[in-house]
């Protein structure tokens, strides 16, 4: 259920490993491409998912090289850059990636576009799935790769559910050659800036693009709270939703936080293509139930300033593939999937909402920080872990 990163990359690893007959529903109609927005994978990560097979060749991606952390400042219109860090990433476009991935599926996946699933059951040996249509299917396996309001999730542990974490994010992109009209803002193609400031923070790259490069960026801080909106129930907020309090509170912190010339850059993006997204926390209880498993975004959600939920789900296709090929019942395979995935989901929660505290709800004070205090306190943020992207797959 579900075709979009991890629903693709689930049908294809099922069809691999030698599944008869693999279906995927997908509620949307028109393209999924159109959603275009940037995510990056780590360097390791996506070498280690390119040579399972999960991350195809081919697809665009613009290589990141550095970070650098910048802070407002008198007299400096890109403002000062109080630290640079290595930042090993590829970015994509969400629409190129799904693309990648959906051409990739063999061709025997049956691919149906405009089914809605009202809900599932995997009791009994069977796993059932209901369709808006009015129509029950019953298949030996249902994935859950229907993201974080996911329906199979509601079978398989009710009383998982997203949290918000407090905070939303605008998010937004337009066409790198818009850049020119700004002059030098002395932004190399290879690094990634965040813009940092009391209370939040944004995070621009490059991103290739269908006609292409883009520039991307995402930021983060609390919404204004007047007129606020119910986030704390995932359903209610469709996602993208900008209203107009939440595009004036974007001016104000553009005006009021921004270098002149980062604010230019997040100015530069059409209202059309600025999203909202409240920033959610989930860490599903159990993966698997019955005949149903949960993958990708649908089993975890991890604040994004991780930089691992698109790995993560390609992670999820690849222990699903191994666990079926080394399993000879459906339940040696469901053991096998949760067993190697649920404690990585877990992990990863965790650490991005440290991140999201030291980045968001307890930024430190950026203003007077030197590259050593930086590294210190990015340290503290990390708590153990050797970085950000996602983890290695264990073999
Ligand atoms: C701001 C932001 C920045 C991010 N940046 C990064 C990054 O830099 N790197 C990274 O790796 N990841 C990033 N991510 C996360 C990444 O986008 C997701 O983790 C990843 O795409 C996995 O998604 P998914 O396929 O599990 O779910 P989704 O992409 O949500 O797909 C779910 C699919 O299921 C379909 N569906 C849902 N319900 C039904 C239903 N009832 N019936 C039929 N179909 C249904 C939907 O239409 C959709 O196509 C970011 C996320 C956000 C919000």
């Amino acid at each position: 259920m579900g075709g979009s990163i991890a629903g693709c990359a689930f049908a294809s690893a099922a069809a691999r490993a030698g599944a008869d007959e693999v279906v995927v529903l997908e509620r949307t109609r028109g393209r999924l491409a159109d959603r275009g927005l940037g995510l990056c994978i780590h360097d390791e990560r996506a070498a280690e998912l390119a040579a399972t097979g999960a991350l195809p060749g081919g697809i665009a991606t613009h290589r990141l090289t550095r970070r650098r952390w910048v802070v407002r400042e008198a007299g400096e219109p890109a403002g000062r850059v109080f630290w640079e860090q290595p930042f090993p990433f590829h970015s994509y476009h969400w629409g190129l990636l799904w693309q990648g991935l959906r051409q990739a599926t063999p061709a025997a996946v049956a691919y149906r576009q405009g089914a809605v699933v009202t809900g599932v059951s995997g009791a009994g040996g069977r796993a059932e799935v209901r369709l808006a249509a009015g129509t029950a299917e019953s298949f030996d396996l249902v994935v859950g790769a229907d993201g974080y309001r996911s329906v199979v999730r509601e079978a398989v542990c009710p009383e998982s559910r997203p949290t918000y974490a407090g905070y939303v994010c605008w998010r937004g992109n337009f066409d790198a050659r818009r850049l020119e009209s700004l002059g030098d803002g002395g932004w190399p193609p290879e690094s990634v800036t965040t813009v940092c400031f009391a209370g939040g923070s944004c995070v621009v790259y490059r991103i290739p693009g269908p006609d292409g490069p883009r520039v991307n960026w995402v930021l983060y801080a609390t919404p204004p709270q007047a007129g606020r909106l119910p986030y704390d129930d995932p359903t209610s907020f469709p996602p993208g939703r900008v209203t107009e309090e939440l595009t004036a509170h974007l001016g104000t912190l553009l005006d009021r936080e921004f270098p002149p010339y980062w604010a230019g850059v997040i100015g530069l993006t059409e209202a059309e293509d600025t999203f909202v997204q409240p920033i959610y926390d989930l860490e599903s209880a159990r993966t698997t139930a019955g005949r149903l498993l949960l993958a990708g975004d649908a089993a975890t959600v991890v604040r994004p300033h991780n930089t691992s939920g698109a790995a993560k789900a390609l992670q999820d296709a690849t222990a699903f593939e191994d666990a079926w090929r080394r399993a000879g019942t459906w339940d040696a395979l469901l053991h096998a999937y949760r067993t190697a995935r649920g404690a990585a989901g877990r992990e990863m929660v965790a650490l991005a909402r440290r991140l999201g505290r030291g980045q968001v709800e307890q930024t430190p004070a950026w203003a007077t920080m030197n590259h050593r205090e930086a590294e210190t306190w990015w340290q503290g943020q990390l708590g153990g872990a050797t970085g950000i992207g996602g983890q290695p797959m264990t073999p």
